[in-house]
Order: structure tokens, then sequence, then C-alpha cells
């Protein structure tokens, strides 16, 4: 599977990133003191462990089967929409989609009128159990996962999905993917969609400090890595290249590092 990785973000400016992959980031770790606690890496899932591509197609097919008056248009969309057009923002991915056969200003016209009418048929779906047995594993994913699992440590999957809407969807993908889930392995899930993923990450995380010793936490959201390296000065900060939201980290990410690096996880193979 290769997957767009979006690299406008402004966040990419005034930053120096070690680009690395996942066998070689774990040699190059420093021993953590983890003080009797369980080293334990922490990993966000979607858009870092997981494609959501396969979710955002699906919903698209069921809006459009459940919309027979749709312009026909709208349906030459579908088999573009993969994992190598799929953006953050699924109205820039619509639009870029709409340009191959469109104007720059009919496709912009269009993608706006499509996103409309898609929206909230879309946030119903993507934030339900419905599909998310259709989330792929990046390449390798699962097998780093494992080779993390054998060599002791704990796995914490911390992810800004809410349970009440997706918890048995959740596990059930992870049980489909092959990652692991076993007594070494913890979710954390939001209590509700109302709170934020970085207010709901940054709460959690001073959980989890109390009972493992954070070695590393991966996840593709600035604003989240940025937090990260605030929160928990002793952890390795990974930044997985995927998708990510346009909102801006606040703090100085430099000054929250000190002497870490900024890892950029290229590849989990
Ligand atoms: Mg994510």
């Amino acid at each position: 599977m290769t997957f767009l990785r979006e690299t406008d973000h402004p966040w990419f400016q005034g930053h120096e990133f070690v680009d690395v992959r996942a066998p070689e980031l774990l040699e190059r770790l420093r021993p953590l003191p983890t003080e009797g606690k369980p080293a334990a890496w922490v990993l966000d899932l979607d858009s870092t462990l997981f494609c959501v591509g396969p979710r955002v197609r699906a919903s698209f097919d069921r809006f459009l089967r459940e919309h027979p008056k749709a312009p026909l248009e709208w349906h030459r969309v579908l088999p573009f929409l993969t994992a190598q057009t799929l953006r953050y923002s699924l109205e820039r991915s619509f639009r870029e989609i709409l340009e191959r056969w469109n104007s720059r200003e009919e496709a912009a016209v269009k993608a706006k009128e499509l996103w409309e009418a898609f929206h909230e048929p879309w946030k119903t779906a993507f934030f339900s159990n419905r599909f998310l047995y259709l989330d792929e594993p990046y390449p390798g994913a699962r097998e780093f996962l494992a080779s993390l699992r054998e060599s002791g440590r704990e796995l914490v999957y911390l992810t800004g999905r809410d349970a009440p809407r997706t918890k048995a969807g959740t596990l059930e993908a992870l049980r489909l993917s092959g990652f692991p889930w076993d007594a070494g392995c913890h979710l954390f899930m939001k209590p509700d969609g109302e709170t934020s993923d970085l207010d709901y990450k940054r709460r959690a995380i001073s959980v989890l400090r109390q009972r493992f010793g954070v070695e590393a936490l991966l996840d593709n959201e600035p604003e989240n890595l940025v937090m990260f390296a605030k929160e928990v000065p002793e952890a390795e900060i990974v930044f997985f290249h995927s998708i990510m939201s346009p909102r801006m980290p606040t703090g100085e990410l430099r000054r929250y590092l000190q002497d870490r690096k900024l890892w950029r996880l290229v590849s989990y193979v």
C-alpha cells in the first residue's frame, strides 16, 4: 500500500527531522530508566497505525448508494478516492480528483458542493463502528509492533476515537489487523465525542506516566507531538508522516525537546 504524505503543513518549516525506519529507531534509542515500571510505547491509531482511506471510501460509497439523485460526476470520483489521494481535508481530496477532468475553478466549486452534501453523512459513518474493520495497517506496522512486544515492551494504543461510538469496532479492527492484543497491551479511548483529542491525550498521558516507563510516543498530529514533548520529557517523540490536521501546535517544540531528536518515522519496515 502506498499512501499520501502531506508536506505543506506550516509546522514543517523550522524543524529538523531525523528520518528513520522503525528497526533503526529501536537501535538508536537511549536506554530508559523505568524505575520498576514496565517500559511502554504509546501509539496513536488513525493515520499512525491505520490508514483510514478504506473507511472514508466505504462511507462515500454508502452515501452515493443512499442518494440516487447524486450527480453522476460524484460517482466518477469514487474510484479515485484511495490512500494515494486521501488528504486530511476531504474537500481538498475531492478538488484534486475533480481537477483530473475539470478546470481548477470548476473543480473547486464542485468539491465544495460535494463536501457540503457529504460532510454530515461522513461524520456519522467515520465516527462509528460501521466501517472501522476496513482500516488497513500501514505496511510493516503489525510486524514492528510484534517485535516491540517480543522485546518485553508494553503497548498503549492511545486514540482520539471515543469509546461510546467506536470501542467495539476498534477492538474488532485490532483483532482483524493482527496488531498485538494481549495482557501487555492497553487501549485508551476518549469517554465522549466532545473532548478534544489534544485535551484527552494530555490527561491520559499523566495517568500513563504513573503506570509505565514511557519510552516513545508515536503520532501523526503535530499538536499532539508538541504536547507530548512538553509533558513527557523522558520519552522519544516520533512523528509518523502521513496526513495531518491543519491546526498549528501552540508552544515551542524545540524548547520542549531539549536535547532529544525529532524522529520522523518514514517506514515501519
Ligand atoms: Mg492520528
